[in-house]
């Protein structure tokens, strides 16, 4: 009996529970080691444009890198519309976005067409989730209503103008003057919220401190508090403006890791404060500010008016502006493969450590690492551009891009009915042409007979004898039953030698005839792919012609 006594009471004692207790805490500290990499939250990345235009060749880059460190990482790229600022929201602009990334063959797992676990994907159908955040900072005291008219406003920067301050702010030195829930009796807000007056919620920036983190590109980045203004967190139509609606949805949609253009950098210090004031510091995502990229000067963030004013296009796919009627010309509509403009964003502003240049989309997977994106930024250049375009026309099959040129040729009026034909043809040219629309000039002309030929080119060296050789060469080929470049070449030659004349001299008349101007394959290929009748038609009109 007394033994048993002794034995429970003994094992209940801290003394001997605490070394139990102890090795447990060893034990999950090593599982938590050894099964460190499967813990570790799955990986969710976010583009998260507002759709208020064209699609910026560095907001695709954006895209790029969001959705190689995806795939990389085995996780989820999501596409959420920022569209909370009904000003600046333009109507096509969202399934304008969502067809670039269809066409750069970079298509998020979630977004408002895909849908996804975390639907809705556009912010203004989560509207009433963010009202609920803005109080409780309110409540908290980390945020304060503000009751201003616009005339307030306006007053307060009249009244703080200064040289050295030409701008004043709503912040830390001026919001003590200002009428919210800071500087008014709570009656008085609660009468002023009662009335439905007009206000907003703002951030009550702190004073004086030090804020920082680590970004994946720059390191350790830090700002002092009070260079930030106290922004508006919730706007007078109740809807969030981006710097809370971003917080509160990377929240909820438990990304990871956000990829944003440079920037972004300044709200960096906002978004910090809201992470930690809501209390969800733990699961801030971890912020990659992507560099900028440049005019091709490098003098400032290349815009749609730099591409306007230089000549070439800083819009992914070409952009008509439904209010103003204009119409911004694309990379796709200009003739780029997808394949080339991805590898030529993706090196804007990363390499491998190596010399390599051209890089497939899996390759990018494979290779791509955050710590060889570089912290400047990237000077744009359209003929670099083009030339990663001219490479990826020569290493894709014909069959990857064949449809986009013919369509180019069914608008301009040519209908492609023989396959066989049209394949050779653009495997033919294709060294020659750097974009798709190249073709067009570079192959129009073995489905149609040109409408003008280059007479000049021709005329000054032209005699009786040349126009008697043709005339022979018309007559021969007429005859000619194999209708092959090697036969035509050779009766070519034999007619040439017959009449006294250097090859040379005749062969830019004949491609005048059946190409129309200085360019173009070999000439015996052209007449070998035209056709026995079409050859001797364009040598018949040419004589008529020049002669
Ligand atoms: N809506 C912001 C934009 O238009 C997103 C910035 C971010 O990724 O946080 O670029």
């Amino acid at each position: 009996m007394e033994d048993r006594n002794f034995t429970r009471n003994s094992l209940l004692t801290p003394q001997n529970v605490y070394p139990i207790f102890q090795k447990l805490r060893i034990y999950y500290n090593v599982c938590k080691v050894i099964f460190a990499g499967t813990m570790e939250k799955k990986v969710r990345v976010r583009f998260a444009p507002s759709p208020t235009g064209g699609l910026h060749l560095g907001g695709v880059r954006t895209v790029l890198y969001n959705y190689l460190f995806a795939r990389q990482h085995k996780g989820d790229f999501i596409l959420r519309i920022e569209d909370t600022d009904q000003n600046r929201y333009v109507e096509g602009a969202e399934e304008y976005i969502q067809e670039c990334l269809k066409w750069c063959g970079l298509e998020p797992d979630e977004s408002p067409l895909h849908g996804g676990p975390y639907a809705p994907y556009r912010q203004s159908e989560r509207k009433e989730m963010y009202r609920e955040y803005a109080e409780q900072l309110v409540k908290q005291g980390n945020a304060y209503y503000a009751f201003d008219t616009p005339e307030e406003l306006e007053a307060m920067r009249d009244k703080f103008r200064t040289e050295e301050n030409p701008s004043p702010q709503y912040n830390h030195s001026t919001r003590e003057k200002m009428r919210s829930s800071l500087t008014l009796n709570d009656d008085e807000v609660s009468r002023l919220l009662g009335e439905g007056t007009p206000h907003v919620i703002r951030i009550k920036m702190p004073e004086n401190e030090t804020l920082s983190f680590t970004d994946m590109i720059r390191g350790e980045v830090s700002f002092n508090s009070s260079l930030s203004d106290d922004k508006v967190l919730l706007k007078g139509d109740g809807m969030p403006t981006y710097h809370l609606a971003v917080v509160v949805d990377d929240y909820a949609m438990k990304i990871t890791h956000a990829f944003r253009g440079e920037e972004w950098l300044p709200s960096a210090p906002v978004h910090l404060l809201l992470w930690k004031y809501l209390g969800w510091l733990e699961d801030m995502p971890q912020w990659a500010h992507l560099p900028l990229i440049l005019k091709p000067d490098g003098h400032g963030k290349l815009s749609k008016r730099d591409g306007d004013r230089l000549g070439f296009p800083v819009f992914a796919m070409n952009w008509k502006d439904s209010k103003t009627a204009e119409l911004t010309q694309g990379f796709r509509e200009l003739g780029f493969l997808p394949e080339a403009f991805i590898n030529m964003l993706a090196v804007l502003g990363w390499n491998d450590g190596t010399e390599q240049e051209l890089y497939s989309r899996d390759e990018l997977i494979e290779r791509f690492s955050l710590d060889h994106v570089h912290k400047g930024g990237a000077k744009f250049n359209y003929e670099k551009a083009k030339w990663f375009n001219h490479e990826w026309i020569k290493k894709l099959p014909a069959d990857k891009w064949q449809m986009t040129v013919r369509k180019d040729f069914e608008q301009k009026g040519v209908t492609i009915e023989d396959e066989e034909k049209f394949s050779k043809v653009l495997e033919l040219v294709k060294d020659r042409c750097t974009l798709l629309t190249d073709f067009w000039e570079q192959a129009s002309f073995f489905f149609k007979s040109p409408e003008t030929i280059e007479v000049a080119a021709v005329k000054p060296k032209w005699n009786e004898d040349k126009a008697m050789f043709f005339d022979i060469l018309a007559e021969k080929l007429t005859v000619q039953e194999e209708w092959t470049a090697a036969n035509i070449e050779l009766l070519f030659k034999e007619t040439a030698a017959e009449k006294g004349i250097k090859m040379g001299e005749l062969q830019l008349p004949f491609r005048i005839m059946l190409v129309g101007g200085k360019f173009g394959p070999t000439v015996f290929d052209i007449a070998a792919l035209i056709g026995k009748t079409e050859t001797i038609g364009r040598i018949r009109k040419g004589l008529t012609n020049i002669g």
